[in-house]
């Protein structure tokens, strides 16, 4: 028997490694069958290129048991093993990553051999929960088995064991405090988390599986069961195959392996896959956005060799496409560093870069193959669409193709197909291109339909970032802006160059704007007067372009922009001087009756436009039907 101490550099690591070296203690279990992984893999590999000395590669399997009775949780492979000198070499010194070593010495052909150890402290992961652990191996090499127990110090022991098959079983010696670990639920959970698609089979426990009943079985017979392994996962998910292996439905299954308790189909899916300059493969999903996005549990989920790393894929994916799901799986990405040293690295800059160009290409086949199909989802995608447009320049130029305008009547244009559409009819007098839009048919409906007897296009946009994308557009584009069509009377809203004949004389209108004055709250209405049609509306309340949109930007984060964020609401009152009722107010003798008939109209408007509620709402209804008994 020897025994010896573990060569490290710093007297004692363990209280390190158990503080600091992963903050989830849960690692644990993913660092041990990555390794039993690892070991399985490089059997594989050896005996494909015929140096296992004529061991059977075989069915391997990991095994993951728990053993209450003794507290102890075991972790089996059926892998390369190792020798007694391997143990010391790989196990005894710290940080000498064995993994690291094997894809050295077998550069060319283990390179996709897909093995994940190259931290080097994985394995000592295990004393996180176990103040005692034990290494049972036997190598593939003719030689014998070794038993080494450590417990949590320096020291060790190693002897002979008498194992007989190749492989290696990790024994840990369960913490009081680390209990859970014995859990089988709790086990269960870990290895969905990390392992469900890891490249071995992994079994733990088992199940009954039905046998299928004979033919001539009676209705009500109850088919028999046999006891099966309960294999956790799969070891060769959807994304691990090229694209040409798959059909719609292998992908929507998988969409399902991957989120089991989301019932709504995906939208489309994209899948990823390059070797060069870096490693990444992947399918990301649309999913359906319109529902509510706090609720964002089923995130895209980050991936190395197919062990499960984190979910949180910031600063990997571009932020705009965060709200997608799906796997992505990088051996190329630095997960042992900061998230800000990780965003300033120039491969994961690339695979941000190359994931954002393959959404933009694959949403242009989309629009190419199949508009119609394309139109039905853009509500449901636009969000993710726009958003990208906003943060990101080159996604931008590329949505150009694709992005959609839809108009109030369910038109959807792309910008130059509405360019060309409107260009004659919407262009102001100074040049410019006017694009109408609306944000609520309902609330808007009588500015709508002012717009739409002009003969003009009016849009529906409505998504919350909308007022961002609108400033971002006019920018990058010549001569436009966007006008909602709430923000003026409709013959403002392109101004072309015609005079308007007022009915009204210059003292009848100052006269006029001042009787309104007397009675409006001036701090929340300025009064503009028009010389509209007479059968239009007599009062129109609008608000400014300019103002709306900046209150909107400020709101759903533009920035500290002018300082508008505390900014009251201010409408115009725009009065038509050429409607009847208006004349009426004008010539109406007794101050009271003026003051109602006033009171009454600026109601009706504010009616009209969602904005009369609570309080003056029931004043008003009152108010009306004392008028009418
Ligand atoms: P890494 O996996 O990053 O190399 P670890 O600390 O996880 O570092 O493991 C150290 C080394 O111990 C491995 O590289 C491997 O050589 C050896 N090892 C660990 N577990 C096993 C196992 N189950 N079978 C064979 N070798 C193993
Ligand atoms: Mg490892």
């Amino acid at each position: 028997m020897a025994t010896g101490n573990i060569n490290v550099s710093v007297e004692n690591i363990f209280p390190l490694i158990k503080k600091f070296l992963y903050s989830d203690h849960e690692i644990f279990l993913r660092e041990l069958i990555s390794n039993a992984t690892d070991a399985t893999l490089k059997l594989k590999h050896l005996t494909d290129i015929g140096e296992a000395g004529g061991v059977e590669y075989g069915n391997p399997r990991i095994e993951v048991k728990i053993n209450k009775e003794n507290n102890t949780l075991h972790v089996i492979d059926q892998g390369v093993g190792m020798t007694k000198e391997e143990v010391e070499k790989y196990i005894n010194e710290v940080a000498f990553s064995g993994a690291e070593e094997f894809l050295e010495k077998y550069k060319d052909s283990a390179k996709d051999s897909g093995i994940i150890g190259h931290f080097g402290l994985g394995f000592y992961s295990a004393f996180m929960v176990a103040n005692k652990v034990e290494i049972i191996t036997k190598s593939f090499k003719d030689e014998p088995a070794a038993h080494w127990v450590c417990e949590g110090t320096t020291e060790f022991t190693l002897e002979g064991a008498d194992k007989k098959e190749h492989g290696t079983e990790i024994i840990l010696h369960i913490n009081e405090d680390d209990k859970e670990f014995l859990e089988e639920a709790r086990i269960r959970e870990l290895l969905t988390k990390y392992n469900k698609f890891m490249p071995i089979p992994i079994k733990f426990g088992t199940r009954e599986e039905s046998l299928p009943l004979p033919e001539d079985a009676p209705e009500d017979a109850k088919p028999e069961t046999k006891t099966v392994d309960d294999i956790i996962n799969n070891p060769n998910p959807a994304w691990t195959k090229q694209p040409n292996e798959l059909e719609d439905k292998d992908y929507k299954e998988f969409y399902r392996e991957l989120y089991p308790m989301q019932f709504e189909e995906p939208l489309f899916h994209i899948h990823l896959n390059v070797d060069y300059p870096f490693n990444l493969t992947g399918i990301l999903y649309f999913p359906k956005l319109t529902g509510n996005m706090d609720i964002q549990r089923d995130k895209i989920q980050l991936y190395q060799n197919q062990v499960f790393v984190t979910d949180n894929v910031e600063g990997i994916v571009p932020e705009f496409l965060t709200m997608l799901r799906g796997v992505i799986d990088s051996p190329d990405i630095p997960l042992n560093v900061s998230r800000s040293y990780l965003q300033a690295d120039s491969n994961v800059k690339k695979i941000a870069s190359y994931i954002s160009r393959k959404v933009a290409d694959k949403l242009k086949s989309l629009f190419n193959n199949n508009r119609e199909d394309f139109e039905k989802k853009w509500d449901d995608i636009k969000i993710v669409i726009e958003y990208g447009m906003l943060s990101e320049d080159k996604f931008f130029k590329k949505a150009d193709d694709f992005a959609l305008y839809p108009t109030v009547d369910k038109k959807y244009y792309t910008y130059t197909e509405l360019e060309e559409k409107i260009k004659d009819n919407q262009t102001d007098k100074d040049g410019n291109m006017v694009i109408l839009y609306a944000s609520n048919e309902d609330s808007q409906h009588s500015y709508i339909e002012a717009a739409k007897a002009k003969g003009y296009e009016v849009l529906m946009l409505d998504s919350p970032i909308v007022s961002h994308l609108l400033q971002k557009l006019e920018s990058e584009k010549e001569k436009i802006s966007f006008v909602r069509v709430d923000a003026d009377h409709v013959d403002n809203l392109i101004k072309k160059d015609e005079e308007k004949i007022s009915k009204l004389s210059d003292e009848e209108k100052e006269k006029l704007k001042t009787d309104f004055e007397n009675v409006i709250p001036k701090e929340k209405y300025t009064v503009q007067l028009e010389a509209m049609d007479s059968d239009a509306a007599p009062l129109l309340i609008t608000q400014p372009e300019f103002m709306r949109r900046m209150k909107e930007m400020q709101q759903t984060g533009g920035g500290g922009m002018f300082g508008m964020g505390n900014m009251p609401e201010m409408y115009n009152l725009v009065v038509n001087t050429n409607h009847p009722l208006i004349s009426d107010i004008l010539n109406t003798k007794t101050a009271k009756k003026q003051e109602r008939l006033i009171k009454q109209s600026l109601d009706l408007a504010r009616l009209s436009q969602n904005l009369l509620k609570g309080e003056e709402l029931t004043a008003f209804i009152k108010r009306s039907f004392d008028m009418v008994k």
